[in-house]
């Protein structure tokens, strides 16, 4: 039987680069295929933050250039394999050798450039794709060109395009792009509020749309989730699938994680001996009795952290840790370092994007907390319960999809969760929990092994889009 051949376009792919939860799935999702009857590869741009350890390795494939507007642009196709997938690296030291992955003036030339390349790569690589799965606006540029300008030349290449976060559409205006689209007409399926929405451009033009989770796919049909999309979502139902994201299990052990202070895979005990060590790592009281309630996140809007601030004073009344680890808008990293300095005894905030610390949090935490206004899949829920750390969420997206509340009656459940975006009720639900905690140590036992056995596996996800692959391909 011929193998499925799929490529998959992205921005960002652990462990070679990674500033989110994209990056996670891309580095987890292509290598859960199954290899007997699928080849997958995966193409982003050679960032210089790609560490040196890999790019010392990589093989050049070959070199050819791509137009963007006038200008005629150098690529470098090099390739690495890991885990039995074949990377492939765009390499462009203009457009990529520069510190971090985003947040640059040109960053639509970037990926404009970028989706040219992976279009045009494809006799270079000698990889005739049946499925050419896009993700995120970075990617969102490649079915829309595919079907304008290359149907002719790869006949057989279906589109999917994958909505990790509905936020970020790389929305611009139309006289902004228009010199570097190579376009010589508006192009209508792109059109928002007279600009351009790359976004947009792909859900109208891909074959498949997927989100993240079941719960974000319905949630994207309204207009409070929508942002501004979700008529087009209504429109475009028909090919809308919502497949839950996994974790690597192996990438996220806490019996073998080298990160951690003490490896475990059931004691509690051993687990507690994290969180007295991280206390003492972060100059907080060593105490193993109090729990520790954490958060490790990007400090934006989306995550809720208005909630946290805004009931700040009545969840340190109650006798608790907090270790906050995150980045992103000044005001809250600001707001957060001053609760820490402030309730030094309490609280630990650590402005900074750390692998290694967060998985030590993630160990030692008795309580994840994760109040999102909206939460596509998150995966930081399901580390915490990989590494016996309750979530606290609320019920949007793949929150509501992962997590449950824990009923001490029957025993079901593996954490705690809120409806409404609302901080009083975060705060009465953080009660509940360390309530639970303190007085009902059995049944809070029974709430972490629940926790720590949740199976968010890849496998049953890389099955069900395998399963549209085939639709759409009739393969
Ligand atoms: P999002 O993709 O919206 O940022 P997810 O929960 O899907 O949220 O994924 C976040 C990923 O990034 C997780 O692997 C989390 O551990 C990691 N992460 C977030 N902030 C930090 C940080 N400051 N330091 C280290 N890792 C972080």
């Amino acid at each position: 039987m011929e193998k499925m051949k799929i490529l998959m376009a992205a921005s960002e792919s652990f462990p070679f680069a990674k500033s989110g939860g994209l990056g996670d799935v891309i580095g987890s999702l292509p290598k859960a295929f199954p290899k007997e009857s699928c080849d997958v590869r995966v193409i982003i741009p050679k960032y210089e933050y790609i560490p040196e350890k890999y790019t010392s390795q990589f093989k050049a494939v070959d070199v050819f250039y791509v137009k963007v507007g006038f200008t005629e642009h150098y690529v470098g196709i090099q390739s690495y394999e890991l885990d039995g997938v074949t990377y492939y690296f765009v390499d462009n030291e203009h457009f990529f050798k520069r510190p971090g992955l985003y947040g640059y003036y040109d960053d639509a030339e970037r990926f404009i450039y970028f989706c040219r390349a992976v279009l045009e790569c494809i006799p270079h690589i000698d990889f005739y794709p049946d499925i050419l799965h896009c993700n995120d606006w970075q990617t969102a540029l490649i079915p829309f060109l595919l079907k304008e300008q290359y149907q002719w030349h790869y006949l057989n290449t279906k589109t999917v395009f994958t909505i990790h976060n509905m936020k970020y559409q790389g929305h611009y205006g139309f006289n902004d792009l228009k010199g570097m689209l190579n376009l010589d007409y508006f192009p209508a399926a792109m059109e928002f509020y007279s600009g351009v929405n790359l976004m947009k451009g792909a859900l109208y033009t891909s074959d498949l749309v997927t989100t993240v989770s079941p719960t974000y796919a319905n949630e994207l049909m309204m207009p409070y989730y929508g942002e501004g999309l979700d008529g087009v979502m209504r429109d475009i139902g028909y090919k809308v699938v919502g497949i839950l994201n996994g974790i690597d299990p192996e990438v996220y052990n806490p019996n073998t994680d080298p990160a951690l202070f003490a490896n475990f895979s059931t004691s509690l005990k051993k687990k507690s001996a994290n969180k007295t060590a991280l206390q003492d790592y972060l100059g907080l009281p060593v105490d193993k009795r109090v729990p520790m309630v954490s958060m490790i996140t990007r400090l934006v809007d989306q995550k809720g952290i208005d909630l946290v601030l805004g009931v700040i004073h009545e969840i340190l009344q109650m006798d608790l840790q907090l270790v906050i680890l995150g980045t992103g808008d000044g005001h809250y990293e600001n707001a957060l370092r001053e609760i820490g300095y402030a309730y030094p005894d309490k609280v630990c905030t650590i402005i900074d994007f750390n692998e290694d610390l967060s998985r030590k949090i993630y160990a030692a935490s008795d309580l994840f907390l994760m109040p999102s206004k909206f939460e596509p899949c998150g995966l930081s829920q399901m580390i915490a319960m990989r590494y016996g750390a309750v979530p606290v969420v609320r019920e949007t997206g793949g929150l509501k999809d992962t997590v449950q509340y824990f009923n001490g009656e029957t025993g079901q459940g593996n954490g705690f969760s809120f409806a409404n975006y609302n901080a009083h009720e975060l705060l009465y639900t953080l009660q509940s929990a360390v309530g639970l905690y303190y007085d009902y140590p059995k049944q809070w036992e029974k709430l972490v092994h629940n926790a720590l056995k949740s199976n968010f596996d890849w496998k049953r996800s890389a099955e069900t889009y395998l399963d549209h692959y085939k639709k759409i391909t009739g393969k």
